[in-house]
């Protein structure tokens, strides 16, 4: 059974796309089949993960998305790219900004990247997709694909506003388009642990969505060596092994994993 797992916030500079890269990566080194969508026209991901001019790239989700609308589904295999450290990856790059428009107007626009993952779900265990930071059609269309949602939100610049929009959004997908959908849990990012600022945000959450949504045990430190791995092609694992962000997303993958296991207990009809 594979887990689909958006990875989501409208906000930019939260940390998904480092979330994306080094929890997919975290999943491979626990022996888990993983691919990584870049969602994004801006194409970070695909950065990120060394592939330095995303725009010379043959193929990208927007051929594969494009192949949905017309009809003319890719070949297996086709516009997926192998990183060295056990991932795959769907490239995007600012061609995807174009298919945000052309969804507008297409028939069952919001289902297209499911219709996509749909073809392929059944080679991987997780499907991690890394938004952009918008609520548009192309997040609309990753919350219709995936099982569940995990928010990177920074402790010190929460935005209660963006947060209720984000909420509204999840609901009204899971109501109208995908019921499965449910919120994996908020991730506190570039937590400065030199104060208790992390843990009084963390309690505001919980007092202010009680119960309605899960806060992962696992907070994200802030290092500049995570940031340094933006440029480097590689994952904080290999770039700062010993570092306390190598650790931090080393036990938020676990975290993870605990999560899906305790899911498929209570849903065993879906394990099947
Ligand atoms: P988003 O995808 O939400 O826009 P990014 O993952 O691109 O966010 O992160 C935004 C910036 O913060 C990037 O420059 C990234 O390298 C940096 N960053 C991410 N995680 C950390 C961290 N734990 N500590 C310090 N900087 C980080
Ligand atoms: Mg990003």
């Amino acid at each position: 059974m594979s887990h689909i797992i958006a990875i989501a916030n409208q906000k930019g500079g939260v940390a998904k796309t480092t979330t994306a890269a080094n929890l997919g990566i975290g999943l491979a080194r626990e022996g888990r089949n993983v691919l990584l969508v870049d969602c994004d026209p801006q194409g970070s991901l695909t950065v990120s993960l060394g592939y330095s001019q995303p725009d010379e790239l043959d193929m990208t989700l927007t051929d594969l998305l494009a192949g949905v609308l017309m009809d003319k589904p890719a070949a297996p295999e086709q516009g997926i790219l192998h990183h060295a450290e056990g991932v795959d990856l769907i490239p995007a790059n600012i061609s995807l900004s174009g298919m945000e428009t052309s969804l507008v107007n297409a028939m069952s626009r919001e289902k297209v990247l499911k219709q996509y993952l749909d073809t392929v779900k059944k080679e991987y265990d997780y499907i991690l997709l890394d938004c952009m930071p918008s609520l548009g059609m192309l997040t609309v269309n990753t919350l219709a694909a995936a099982d569940g949602v995990i928010i990177p939100v920074q402790a010190q610049y929460l935005s209660a506003k963006g947060m209720e929009q984000l909420l509204q959004t999840v609901g009204k997908v899971r109501r109208q388009i995908n019921p499965k959908l449910k919120i994996a849990g908020v991730l506190l990012t570039m937590v400065d642990q030199r104060t208790n600022y992390a843990r009084e945000v963390s309690d505001l959450l919980r007092r202010t969505y009680g119960g309605k949504v899960r806060i992962f045990s696992t907070d994200i430190p802030h290092s500049v060596r995570a940031a340094e791995t933006s440029a480097e092609g590689k994952s904080i694992y290999l770039h700062d092994p010993k570092g306390k962000v190598a650790q931090a997303y080393a036990q938020l993958t676990k975290e993870v994993i605990q999560l899906e296991k305790q899911r498929e207990k209570h849903s065993p009809e879906q394990s099947r």
